[in-house]
Parts: structure tokens; C-alpha cells; sequence
């Protein structure tokens, strides 16, 4: 399944998580503080969905092509990506430590299965 053939509709449906985690460590804070994400443009915070969606209210991303700027980045005007799959498991590692509490198990295990086989499956090399 292609990025661009994934449904749009029905999001909603999908199990989503607040995107919690960290800078990565080349980040000017060289903070380890996990921090909830916001998108610039609208100011909502970003959920990731089960697919590897980065949602908010006006944008879907697959995880590898969002960019991400915190405030001492902004100072700077530096911008990064999760280049690797291995940086993107350990945000997605946070944000599911994050929201173990308010996910059941049920719910938690199988959006961590199908959020590992969706990035697997669109990653692109
Ligand atoms: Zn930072
Ligand atoms: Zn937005």
C-alpha cells in the first residue's frame, strides 16, 4: 500500500497516541526531557496513529517526513528528521511509555504490532 492510497477518511477510527518524546541527541538543547509535540502551523498537539501517521488538525504525515524544531532549535532555525528507523522505534518507545496509562493493554499491543508493520512496510529507503 502506497502513502498516497491510504484512506483518509475513517482516521479517526484508527487507535491514536500523543506524540511524546525527546530531541534527538545532535538536537542545540541537548535535552533528554520527553516533551509533547505541536505542529507550528495550527498549534495542535500531534498524535501518532496505529498507520504511522503523524496527525493534527490540518496535517497527515507519514513519521519519517515530519520535521521537528523545539524552542532551542527555533532559536537556531534548525529543523531534523528521523533519518533512521532505529531513531523513529525509540520516539515511538516514549510516546507508547507515555500513554500506557490511559491505552488498555489490548489496545497498546496491538497498536504497537501494527504501527511497527506499517513503518516497516512504507518505509522508504
Ligand atoms: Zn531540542
Ligand atoms: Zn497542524
Amino acid at each position: 500500500m502506497s502513502v498516497s492510497s491510504l484512506p483518509k477518511r475513517g482516521i479517526n477510527k484508527l487507535i491514536t497516541i500523543p506524540l511524546k518524546m525527546c530531541c534527538p541527541s545532535q538536537c542545540a538543547c541537548k535535552s533528554n526531557q520527553i516533551r509533547t509535540w505541536y505542529h507550528i502551523k495550527c498549534g495542535a498537539p500531534r498524535l501518532l496513529t496505529e498507520q504511522g501517521d503523524v496527525i493534527c488538525n490540518c496535517q497527515v504525515e507519514f513519521i519519517q517526513d515530519v520535521i521537528f524544531q523545539c524552542d532551542k532549535a527555533k532559536q537556531s532555525n534548525t529543523w531534523y528528521q528521523h533519518k533512521s528507523m532505529s531513531t523513529i522505534f525509540i520516539a515511538i518507545t516514549q510516546s507508547l511509555q507515555a500513554a500506557e496509562l490511559v491505552l488498555g493493554n489490548d489496545d497498546l499491543q496491538k497498536f504497537s504490532q501494527n504501527l511497527m508493520t506499517f513503518i516497516v512496510k512504507r518505509w522508504k529507503s
